[in-house]
C-alpha cells in the first residue's frame, strides 16, 4: 500500500522537475542504491522485487549519474528493516549521507528504506541537511523542500503502521487459536500429530522408551547430569528430529544424549501432557539487540495441562520443576552475580584446552598447609555428554613458568631492542610520509593545472569547457584520494617515541617484577599484568610433561615445557633407593637397627619423616619386604618352641643355656626374641641341670634379661655371621 501508487500526476511530474531538482552539486556526489528484502525467503523467491530494486540503476544513470559512480549497497539482504541496529549495510548508508558523500539515494518504495521510524526520520533529516535528494519509483524528492518532507515522513509513518496492522491482524488470530490450544506448534521429539491433527506419544516405541527412560533416570538420580551419566554409562542413545527444510526434515535420529537436551525435555511442560504458548518473551535493549529471556509460569499466555497424553503426569512435572530448580540454585544467576574471582589461578580465563580448543574452567585444591593450588579442567563437553572431563591440568608449574616468561619479555635488554626497533620504524615512517606528500603534491599541482586550463577556455565555447570542468573535477577527487590516503597513512602510523616515554618504559623492565614478586600485590591484580602481555595459553598434558603454548599480545608465541606435577601419592612415596637401602639393612639386622641405621643415614620415608619401628614395619608390609624374622627362618632357623622340642626340654632351658653360651641364636626384634640354629647338640652337663632346676623356676628366665641384655649382641654377632 503506497499513497502514490494511484496519483497518476506524481509520475508524470517528476520527469521535468526532477531535472531541475538534480544540480551540479549533487552530480558531483555519488549515487547510492540500497536493496533490501528482510527475509531469506524473499531473497530467494521474491527475485522479482529485488529486480525492480536493481532497476534503480537506471534511473540514476538517467538523471545524470555515470553507471559507475552509482554505489549499490545490498549487504542487508535478508534481514529485516524494523530496527536499523544491525544492518551494516543501512548503516553505511546513513553514514555516507551524513559525510556528503550521497548526491541521491534510491530504493523502491523509499519508506521501507528504514521501517522503523525512528530510523527513517534520522536519515530524512540528515538528507535535508547535507542536501541529499531520494527517489523511489514514484518520484524524486528533495527533503530540503518542506512539501516533499512532509510527503517522505507521511510515507514512512504509512509504512510503520502498515506493518503495525500486518502484525496485530497475524497475531490475534495466532493468540485466538492458541488460547483455545489449537495452533498447531512444532512438538517435540516423542510427541507426534495424528492424520486428524490431535497430539500422541511418538508410535516409534524406542523413542517412547527412550524418553521415559530419562524421566524415570531423573526421578531416580534427582539430577539431569546424573541422569546424562547414567545414559552414557549404559551407551544409551537419545532420539531427535531433523527440523523442516533440508533433505532430512522430520527425520529420526540417534546420538548420545547430551546435558542441555536432558535439560530441555525435563523443563518442556508438553511432556506433561501441557499446551503451553508464550513462555519467552523477546527483549529489546538500548543498543537495539533482542534476547529471548523465560517468563515466570504465571505470565505465559497460554498454559493447558492435561491437553493431550504425556510421558508423565503435571503433577510430577511440577515436582521435576522443582528438583531441577533446587539444583540449579547454587550455580546458576548468583554464582554468576558474585564478585570479581579472587583465586591466585594465573591463567584463569586465558586457559585454552590443546585437545579440543575449548576454554578451560580454573578451579583449586587445597594442600595440607592450607596453600591453595590451581588446577585447569576441560569439562564443559564432560559435563554435557556425562563422561570424564577432557583433560584436567595441575596449575601449580605452569603458572610459574609462565609468570617467568612473560616477565623476561621485558629485560632491560629486550626493552632496549625493541626501543631500537621502535626508532628505526619511526624512520621509515619518516620516509614513507615524505613519498606520501610528494604525492599529494602531485595531486595538487594536477588540479590547478586543470582549473587554470578550465579558466582561461571562452566559457562560449561550452563543448571544450564541459570537457575542461570534467577534468578538473575529476583531478580534484584525485586530490581529495590522495589527501585522505595521507591523513589516513599518517594517523595508522608510528610516531616516534619522545625521550619522557621511551624513560618510562625503560623503568618498566625493573618496575614490573618488582611489582609482580611483591607479595602485597593482590593476585588480581598479578592476573591482569598476565592479561595485558598474555592473549591465551594452550595446555596439553602427556604421561611426564605439560606442554603451554603462550602467544604473547605483540603476536609472538612461546612453548614452555613443564615436567607433571608428581600425583600425591607420588609425590608421598618413599624412593626406590632408600627402599633398596632398607631391604639391604634387614638381611642382617632388625626393624629397630634398621630403623636406627637409617635414621642416621638421614634417609626418610615419603613425608619426610624419621623412620620409627611401626612405620617401618608397616612400609615392609606394603611393598613385601621381608624381615629379618622371615629371611632367617626361610634359612631354616628355629623358634625358641621348636628347639626346645627337638632337644627335648622347657624353652626357660633352652634361654639359659644359650645364656651361658652353650647354643646360639639371633635376636629377631626389639623385644629379644631369637631364633636358633638347628643341629645343635645339648651341653654335656645339661640334662643334669636341667632336671635339678625345677620348671617353676620361673625367676632364673627373668633374669636372664639383664644378661642377656649384655650379651644380646654377641650372641647376635657371632653366629650371626655364620647364616
Ligand atoms: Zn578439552
Amino acid at each position: 500500500m503506497t499513497l502514490t501508487a494511484d496519483v497518476p500526476i506524481e509520475n508524470e511530474l517528476p520527469m521535468t522537475d526532477s531535472q531541475s531538482r538534480v544540480t551540479a552539486d549533487h552530480l558531483r556526489r555519488d549515487a547510492y542504491l540500497y536493496v533490501r528484502q528482510s527475509s531469506l525467503h524473499q531473497v530467494a523467491n521474491n527475485t522479482e522485487s529485488s529486480r525492480r530494486q536493481y532497476d534503480l540503476r537506471g534511473r540514476a544513470v538517467a538523471l545524470g549519474w555515470p553507471t559507475e559512480r552509482v554505489v549499490v549497497i545490498d549487504v542487508d539482504q535478508g534481514q529485516s528493516g524494523s530496527s536499523a541496529t544491525d544492518r551494516e549495510g543501512f548503516q553505511r548508508l546513513v553514514a555516507d549521507v551524513s559525510l556528503q558523500k550521497a548526491g541521491i539515494v534510491l530504493g523502491l518504495e523509499c519508506s521501507r528504506l528504514a521501517r522503523n521510524n525512528a530510523d527513517w526520520h534520522r536519515l530524512l533529516e540528515l538528507c535535508a541537511l547535507s542536501g541529499t535528494l531520494i527517489c523511489d519509483e514514484d518520484g524524486l524528492y528533495d527533503p530540503g523542500q518542506i512539501n516533499d518532507r512532509l510527503l517522505l515522513g507521511l510515507k514512512g509513518t504509512i509504512s510503520e503502521a502498515e506493518l503495525h496492522f500486518i502484525r496485530a491482524r497475524l497475531q490475534g488470530g495466532l493468540l485466538a487459536k492458541a488460547g483455545r490450544g489449537e495452533l498447531a506448534v512444532r512438538l517435540p521429539v516423542g510427541l507426534v500429530y495424528d492424520p486428524v491433527g490431535n497430539v500422541v506419544l511418538d508410535p516409534d516405541a524406542g523413542v517412547r522408551q527412550a524418553i521415559g527412560h530419562l524421566f524415570e533416570t531423573f526421578e531416580a538420580t534427582g539430577s539431569a547430569s546424573a541422569a546424562v551419566k547414567a545414559f552414557a554409562a549404559e551407551r544409551l542413545t537419545f532420539p531427535g528430529r531433523h527440523g523442516p527444510g533440508g533433505p532430512h526434515a522430520g527425520e529420526l535420529y540417534w546420538k548420545p544424549l547430551r546435558h542441555d537436551q536432558a535439560l530441555f525435555v525435563l523443563h518442556n511442560p508438553r511432556y506433561a501432557g501441557a499446551y503451553f504458548y508464550g513462555r519467552r518473551r523477546q527483549v529489546t535493549d538500548i543498543d537495539g539487540h533482542s534476547t529471548t529471556v523465560n517468563k515466570p509460569r504465571e505470565e505465559w499466555t497460554v498454559l493447558i495441562p492435561d491437553a493431550h497424553p504425556g510421558y508423565i503426569g503435571f503433577d510430577q512435572y511440577e515436582r521435576n520443576q522443582a528438583t531441577l530448580a533446587a539444583n540449579a540454585a547454587f550455580r546458576g544467576q548468583e554464582r554468576r552475580a558474585g564478585p570479581a574471582r579472587e583465586g591466585p589461578a594465573l591463567l584463569q580465563g586465558l586457559a585454552i584446552c590443546g585437545r579440543c580448543g575449548k576454554r578451560m574452567a580454573a578451579t583449586y585444591h587445597a594442600r595440607r598447609d592450607g596453600t591453595l593450588l590451581p588446577d585447569y579442567a576441560c569439562r564443559r563437553e564432560g559435563i554435557a555428554t556425562g563422561t570424564p572431563p577432557c583433560q584436567t591440568i595441575c596449575g601449580a608449574g605452569i603458572d610459574k613458568a609462565v609468570a617467568a616468561l612473560v616477565l623476561e619479555q621485558l629485560t632491560p635488554l629486550a626493552i632496549e631492542t625493541a626501543l631500537q626497533v621502535s626508532a628505526e620504524l619511526a624512520q621509515r615512517a619518516v620516509d614513507a610520509d615524505r613519498i606520501r606528500a610528494t604525492h599529494v603534491e602531485r595531486a595538487r599541482y594536477a588540479a590547478d593545472a586543470a582549473r587554470r586550463r578550465y579558466l582561461a577556455v571562452d566559457p562560449a565555447n561550452r563543448l571544450v569547457a564541459d570537457t575542461l570542468e570534467a577534468d578538473w573535477n575529476h583531478k580534484l577527487r584525485e586530490l581529495s584520494d590522495a589527501q585522505d590516503d595521507y591523513e589516513r597513512a599518517t594517523q595508522a602510523g608510528n610516531s616516534p617515541l619522545t625521550d619522557d616515554q621511551q624513560a618510562r618504559i625503560r623503568a618498566l623492565a625493573s618496575d614490573l617484577p618488582a611489582l609482580f614478586n611483591d607479595p602485597a600485590t593482590p593476585t588480581r591484580e598479578r592476573k591482569r599484568l598476565i592479561r595485558l602481555l598474555a592473549t591465551d595459553v594452550t595446555l596439553i598434558k602427556t604421561d611426564d610433561h605439560i606442554t603451554a603454548h603462550v602467544r604473547l599480545s605483540g603476536g609472538a608465541q612461546h612453548t614452555l615445557t613443564v615436567p607433571r606435577p608428581l600425583r600425591a601419592w607420588e609425590a608421598h612415596t618413599t624412593p626406590a633407593a632408600t627402599i633398596a637401602a632398607i631391604d639391604e639393612l634387614l638381611a642382617e639386622h632388625t626393624y629397630d637397627e634398621t630403623a636406627a641405621i637409617l635414621n642416621e643415614r638421614g634417609l626418610t620415608g615419603g613425608w619426610g619423616k624419621p623412620f620409627t619401628v611401626p612405620s617401618l614395619t608397616q612400609l615392609c608390609r606394603n611393598r613385601n619386604i621381608p624381615d629379618l624374622r622371615q629371611r632367617l627362618r626361610g634359612a631354616g632357623m628355629l623358634t625358641l618352641d621348636e628347639i626346645a622340642g627337638e632337644m627335648g626340654v622347657t624353652t626357660a632351658t633352652i634361654k639359659r643355656w644359650q645364656h651361658r653360651g652353650h647354643i646360639t641364636g639371633r635376636r629377631i626384634d626389639a623385644r629379644r626374641a631369637h631364633l636358633y640354629h638347628p643341629g645343635q647338640h645339648r651341653p654335656p652337663d645339661g640334662r643334669r641341670r636341667d632336671q635339678l632346676t625345677p620348671p617353676e623356676a620361673v625367676p632364673a628366665t627373668r633374669d636372664d634379661h639383664p644378661d642377656a641384655d649384655r650379651h644380646g649382641n654377641t650372641t647376635t654377632n657371632s653366629p650371626g655371621g655364620a647364616v
